[in-house]
Parts: structure tokens; sequence; C-alpha cells
């Protein structure tokens, strides 16, 4: 646990890298980060925030680097997230807002920013219990849908997501952005067609697939039966036939006026909520 009222922070004194101008090759490598080929080579994505630096290294994740701006020196969380970077061989860098700025493409940047490891969980080692609930998703495009999917999908309390085929990635920016730091708590498998089918069949689990052309009202499904796992389509083909064909109910959402199908994110919601209704309670408010 970080301590924000800890003000002695031994150990780190000349571990601080300062930089101040954008062609160092560190901020080169950096930014390099925002683009999939960087991200793909080094196995490593950047989060923006303090809160979610700090989630992260809660939940165990690796940090690499840290970069956090100028004006943040000296503040409590700030130094104690530096310490700990160090202290796991991380690299700590001091730079200007205009570096952070161009690291984030932001104009008002965070004033912390995390360079971790990626992780993704082996779809092998994904065997659900009853009461948990999976998604999964073929081949999704947008960041911000998937970012989306992800932030609901802890706040729903299912357990992880299955990228189905060729989807965006989980550890770009925008994507990182849109979770909200929820990318730090959903363990995300990848799988082929093939491979999700073959892992479907062992794994024991119902799987529901979100059809617009499905014949079962979504609120009449037995969600408790087994673990369930959703399986939502493409934004803009929908699930294709070798997908849908081999899901255990073909659900609907029953929609009114003039849309014809509902957003990606939205339907993943409406499902999530309902297929959890069993398990979720309105806690007391802090
Ligand atoms: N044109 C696409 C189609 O024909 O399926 C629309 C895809 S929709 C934007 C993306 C995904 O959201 C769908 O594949 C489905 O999984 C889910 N979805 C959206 N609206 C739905 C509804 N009313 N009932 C069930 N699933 C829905």
């Amino acid at each position: 646990m970080i301590d924000d009222r800890r003000e002695n922070r031994p150990g780190r004194v000349g571990q601080v890298k300062e930089v101040t101008s954008l062609a160092n090759p560190i901020i080169k490598d950096i930014k390099n980060l925002t683009q999939k080929k960087g991200r793909e080579e080094t196995g490593t994505f950047m989060a923006e925030g303090l809160k979610l630096v700090i989630d992260a290294l809660e939940l165990g994740w690796t940090i690499r680097t840290l970069v956090y701006a100028k004006n943040a020196k000296g503040k409590s969380l700030v130094e104690q997230v530096a310490t700990k970077t160090v202290a796991s061989g991380g690299l700590v860098l001091e730079v200007t807002e205009k570096i952070l700025s161009s690291i984030t493409r932001r104009d008002n940047p965070q004033m912390v920013v995390g360079i971790f490891d990626q992780k993704w969980t082996p779809l092998k080692d994904i065997q659900p219990d009853n009461g948990q609930t999976y998604i999964a998703l073929d081949r999704v495009r947008d960041p911000g849908n998937l970012g989306t999917i992800i932030r609901t999908a802890d706040a729903a309390g299912a357990s992880g997501v299955i990228l189905v085929g060729d989807c965006t990635d989980p550890f770009s920016l925008e994507t990182v952005r849109a979770t909200m730091g929820s990318v730090f708590a959903i363990p995300v498998a990848h799988a082929t067609v093939d491979e999700f089918l073959s892992w479907k069949k062992s794994a024991g689990v119902s799987v529901v697939a979100t059809h617009l052309a499905g014949s079962v009202d979504y609120r009449t499904i037995d969600y408790k039966k087994k673990p369930t796992v959703l399986l939502m389509g493409n934004e803009q083909g929908g699930l294709p036939p070798e997908l849908a064909g081999k899901a255990d109910q073909l659900a609907r959402i029953p929609q009114q006026g003039r849309a014809d199908s509902l957003n990606l994110a939205v339907a993943t919601a409406v499902m999530l909520f309902e297929a959890r209704r069993h398990v979720l309670e309105l806690a007391p408010v802090k």
C-alpha cells in the first residue's frame, strides 16, 4: 500500500534522470509506444496518471519507467512511486511538461506516466467457475469500445475478456485511457476463432452469443446454470456464422425506434449487467 503521509524516501537520490530534450533517445523510445510496432517490439505500454500507476503497482504489474513532470517533484505520492520504480529496477525520468505533452499527445498531460510490461492471460489458463462471466469479442476494432468494455467488465465483476481474431490492441494509449485503469484489473486473453471454439468445448461454459437475428430474449436466459461467456460481434459486420453457429444461445436485446443496433460497448454493458444480476448487490455508500 502506498502511504501518502510518508515523507522520508531513502535510497533514491541520484537515481532520477532529468531529461529536457525531446530528441533524447529514451523519449523517442517512449514515444514509439504510441505505435503498435513499438509496443510489440518492447512488450510494454504506457498508462497515464498517478492513480493508475499506483493501482497498477498495487496489483503487481511491472513498471519499467516512471516519467513525471518537474512540477510534480517533491509530491509525496510521486516520490513513493518513484522509490518503488527504482527498487524494482526501473528508470525514473523527470521531464518538462512539453515532453510529457509530446509523449502523451495531449495539451494538458497528466503529471505522471508509467511504462509497464504487457500482461496477457493464456487462454488455457482461463478455467471458469460457476458464477463467473467472461466476455468474448469478435474482431473488436474501436479502441474506445474495447476500453469501455474492459472498464464495464471490471465494474460488473466479470472475470476476463477474450479477444477473438484480429482485434484492436488493449494496450494502445486510447484503449488504456478508456479503461480508466481497469486494464490492470481485468485479465485479457487472445485467441483465433479455432482456438476459442476448442477452448469452449473443454471449458464447460455456456456461450451466449448476441446477434441481431437472435431468437432468444436476453432477459429470459438462465445465467446461473454454468459459467457464461457473452460473445459479442464486430462493430460493422456482427458475428460471423462460424461463431454464431457454435453458440449455445443466440440472444437479442429488444429494441424500438429507428436505430438498427446498439453500439457494441453499450450492448455488452446491457448483457453483462443482466448476466450478473443475480450476483450484483447494492453495497452501502462509502
Ligand atoms: N451491422 C452489425 C450487425 O449486423 O450485426 C451491427 C453490429 S453491432 C454495432 C455490434 C454488436 O453489438 C453486435 O454484433 C452484437 O453482438 C451487439 N448488439 C448490438 N445491438 C444488439 C441487439 N439489439 N441485440 C443483440 N446484440 C446486439
